[in-house]
């Protein structure tokens, strides 16, 4: 049993890669004959060119990959939105990236005193990207109506809205 383990341990070790070691470089012997030459020439510019194609397809392929991201993450904010805006629930919310990527990075929030609705831009609070912005009520208070009382005055989450001056602000339902 003992001897079992042992060459176990040492198969182990054996078998561990060595990251560090370095790398042989790989050659490739150009032939001698003319014709050949010729041959691997034409076929490097084809893998050339194949190459360049494949990078162009890919740079295309990913422009279209992100643009449908940001559409879910705006359909997202818009549909947390709808429900929040009539005072639903608001958890299951938006991550603060997904907002700011579904271009809906202005938190819309409401003083349960005042009634003052400012706009928190998400791009400028200090807080991991992958936050879900329900999370930031806790953090929400009204200045002028804390000022000189013991306790700050929350506010509630309305909803997350394009910037003023986005010309797709129309997009957006529940305003
Ligand atoms: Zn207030």
């Amino acid at each position: 049993m003992a001897s079992q383990f042992c060459s176990f341990r040492r198969l182990r070790c054996d078998l561990t890669p060595r990251f560090d070691a370095p790398m042989s470089p790989r050659i490739i012997h150009m032939p001698l004959s003319g014709g050949d030459r010729k041959a691997q020439a034409k076929a490097m510019r084809d893998a050339r060119s194949i190459a360049r194609e494949y990078f162009r397809q890919s740079i295309v392929a990913r422009s279209i990959g992100e643009a449908k991201i940001r559409e879910a993450d705006r359909l997202f904010c818009d549909a947390w939105t709808n429900v929040t805006f009539w005072g639903g629930p608001t958890r299951n919310s938006p991550t603060i990236a997904q907002a700011i990527n579904g271009e809906r990075p202005m938190l819309w929030v409401k003083c349960r005193r005042c009634g003052r609705e400012p706009d928190v831009d998400l791009r400028t609070i200090r807080r991991k990207p992958d936050t879900p912005v329900h999370l930031l009520e806790a953090a929400l208070f009204c200045e002028p109506c804390s000022a000189g009382r013991k306790f700050p005055q929350r506010a509630n989450l309305i909803g997350l809205r394009p910037e003023p001056n986005d010309p797709n602000a129309s997009l957006q339902r529940a305003t």
